[in-house]
């Protein structure tokens, strides 16, 4: 009996051999003219990603590293403070903080969205931090920091619910910087607005990152911050290239951050086809859902709220009994993820932070159940329908779903 065919995790293949004569005209074009670092095609993609997102300006940089790190220090949070996130995100976002000069810290997670819970963010800054009398500055009680700013990440594809976050940020004077890594085209509808708006128009500052498995991905490395702020573009565009705005005349120290030419020419092919990609994904997201809901297993499926509209970087289901059900698919020919298996809080390098075990247990809890299924733009309904069997030959609905999540869902 032949084995069934593979099903990857992510087909990085099919797409880009669908390009490959566009893709390869941009290599041929930073040929013809040399231009590898700056120039019309960075120029060119940034104006485009500018639109694409509704913001006013769009500066890329090297990596999404690069971008939440030049974002945060454009902003002007002031080092040794402290900028709140999540502990269930990739550890870029708080190496990003680390670097800037601040400290990271932590407030948990929805478990339904897996993002920041506003709740959580107001119960921090109403009980852990007060207003100092004469500078009306936050400050942290225990840690005896400033406050500063807010990273809400747009985790799995799925916008954090910013009215509250926003709304909280404005009453304490804390700067919003969105880490949109995994979020390119997700839309958020702000209740307060009464209208939908892209991620990464909503914070002081968005950082995306175009590493070749994100939603939109280079063939190499690339990133971008977006802004409505022409003064943090202008510091973004100095930070990128060693503090100069004129060729050795550095007003500040800044960093090697570019973006390249031939990423730029590839990430401008890519940006025309991104909307159907994310249509595509999200057709997949239904599609799965339909499959649960027809095996009676409809808690399985992501929750979408109301107010979002999700464009599926990750498909993740919980499952107690992950490691088998990774090995099941293994036997299967099956792909699959985990994003992420540790919280950031209780990682090696963050030892010295000093959290304990329990102090954020729905991330912990989630670090603990999550699987990232098969997804992307060009999946079919037949690879879904082998998932969804295997899943089914795995265990029924009770040894998938805890009994936690029953209340939780
Ligand atoms: C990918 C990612 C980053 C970092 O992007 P790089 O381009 O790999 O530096 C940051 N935050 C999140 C949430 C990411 O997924």
């Amino acid at each position: 009996m032949q084995p069934p065919e593979a099903i990857p995790f992510l087909d990085l293949v099919t797409p880009h051999a669908e390009l490959r004569d566009e893709l390869c005209a941009v290599f041929h074009a930073a040929l013809d003219t040399a231009a590898f670092i700056g120039g019309p095609m960075v120029q060119g993609f940034e104006r485009d990603f500018a639109a694409f997102c509704g913001v006013r300006h769009c500066v890329g940089v090297g990596s999404g590293t690069d971008a939440l790190r030049f974002a945060l220090m454009a902003a002007g949070v002031p080092k040794g403070s402290i900028v709140v996130t999540v502990p269930n995100t990739f550890i870029a976002t708080t190496e990003a903080i680390t670097q800037s000069g601040a400290r990271p810290d932590f407030v948990d997670i929805d478990e339904r969205t897996y993002n920041m819970d506003p709740e959580k963010l107001r119960e921090y800054l109403e009980a852990h931090c007060y207003l100092e009398g004469t500078s009306g500055r936050l400050i942290h009680r225990k840690l005896g920091q400033l406050v500063t700013a807010v990273v809400p990440v747009h985790l799995y594809g799925q916008p954090a619910d910013m009215d509250p976050i926003l709304e909280l940020a404005g009453r304490y004077n804390l700067i919003v910087i969105e880490d949109a890594c995994q979020a390119h085209g997700a839309e958020y509808f702000s209740r307060r607005e009464q209208r939908w708006r892209k991620v990464g128009s909503m914070g002081k500052a968005s950082a995306f990152s175009f590493y070749p498995g994100k939603n939109l991905g280079a063939c190499g490395e690339a990133g971008a911050v977006t802004t409505n702020d022409p003064e943090i573009a202008r510091q973004i565009r100095m930070l990128r290239d060693h503090g100069q705005e004129r060729k050795y005349f550095h007003e500040i120290e800044g960093y090697n951050g570019r973006l390249d030419a031939i990423q730029a020419g590839i990430l401008q092919v890519k940006l025309k086809h991104l909307p159907e990609w994310n249509e595509g994904r999200r057709q997949a997201a239904a599609r799965y859902r339909r499959l649960f809901a027809e095996a009676g297993m409809e808690g399985l499926a992501p929750f979408e709220p109301q107010w979002a509209k999700a464009i599926y970087h990750l498909y993740v289901i919980r499952v107690p009994d992950r490691d088998g059900l990774i090995r099941h698919f293994a036997e299967a020919h099956i792909g699959a993820g985990i994003h992420y298996p540790v919280p950031l809080h209780l990682q090696a390098a963050y030892q010295s932070l000093r959290y304990a075990k329990d102090d954020f247990p729905l991330a912990q809890q989630a670090a603990a159940e999550v699987l990232s299924l098969p997804i992307g733009p060009k999946i079919v309904a037949a690879q879904q329908r082998r998932v969804m069997k295997e899943i089914l030959a795995f265990g029924s609905a009770p040894r998938l779903a805890a009994a936690h999540a029953s209340g939780a869902r």
